[in-house]
């Protein structure tokens, strides 16, 4: 096995290493991509009032999206806003010194990978198993630009929100935790201790967890 670990893998790490265990067992292929991923690609047409939104694959009334559009502007600023609806690259292979994987777009200015999620994001800032996946993405681009890489973005792109993260020392720290972990799973790793992953986890059966789902139909 490589010693550059999968963006994707050290996501699952840092959300359940048991997960990742199952994951990697069965050789489970990521899930596939559909409509909801262009709409990150469609911010100014998706902006405009004269577009129908009616049709469009958003988890959000279509002024609500639109509001969450501009504020995600204002948020990143226009010109970064622009850039990542155009990015210079789109799925960009990166390989880094510790892990590779896809990042789905990187803009040049300034220099930044991009990871865009179908999901809802939190109440504030982006999930930290998103985030691991981000800094992994912008550790690589910065390994193979031999540059700094400052920032990354996640979008949730059904809610037309665009969050930046910065690599601070936590987020880096995660990232390096992240790393860690995938290394040293090779048995299953202990259940994570927050429950409420397992909700929607699809190996909770096997897992042996209770989820909400499973005690009501006992
Ligand atoms: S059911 Fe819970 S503990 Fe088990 S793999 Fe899934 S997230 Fe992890």
């Amino acid at each position: 096995m490589s010693d550059r670990h999968a963006f994707t893998d050290l996501a699952l790490a840092a959300y359940c290493p048991r997960k990742l265990y199952y994951r990697r067992r069965d050789d489970a292929p990521p899930p596939d991509r559909d409509e909801r991923h262009e709409l990150a690609f469609r911010y100014p047409e998706l902006r405009d009032p004269a577009t129908d939104l009616g049709g469009e694959p958003i988890a959000v009334a279509p002024g609500a999206y639109r509001r969450a559009l501009g504020r995600s502007k204002a948020r990143v600023g226009a010109p970064t806003f622009a850039a990542l609806a155009d990015p210079a690259r789109r799925d960009a292979f990166l390989e880094g010194r510790r892990a590779r994987g896809i990042a789905h777009k990187v803009i040049e200015a300034p220099l930044a990978p991009s990871i865009v999620v179908a999901g809802a994001p939190p109440d504030r800032g982006v999930y930290r198993t998103q985030a691991v996946r981000a800094v992994a993405a912008a550790k690589a681009l910065a390994w193979e630009r031999e540059t700094r890489v400052e920032r990354a973005y996640v979008e949730y792109a059904t809610r037309g929100v665009v969050q930046e993260v910065e690599l601070t020392a936590r987020r880096t720290g995660q990232y390096r935790r992240a790393l860690r972990t995938v290394a040293s799973v090779d048995g299953p790793p202990a259940r994570t201790r927050q429950r409420s992953k397992c909700e929607t986890c699809e190996y909770a059966g096997e897992c042996g967890v209770r989820t909400r789902s499973l005690r009501s139909l006992l």
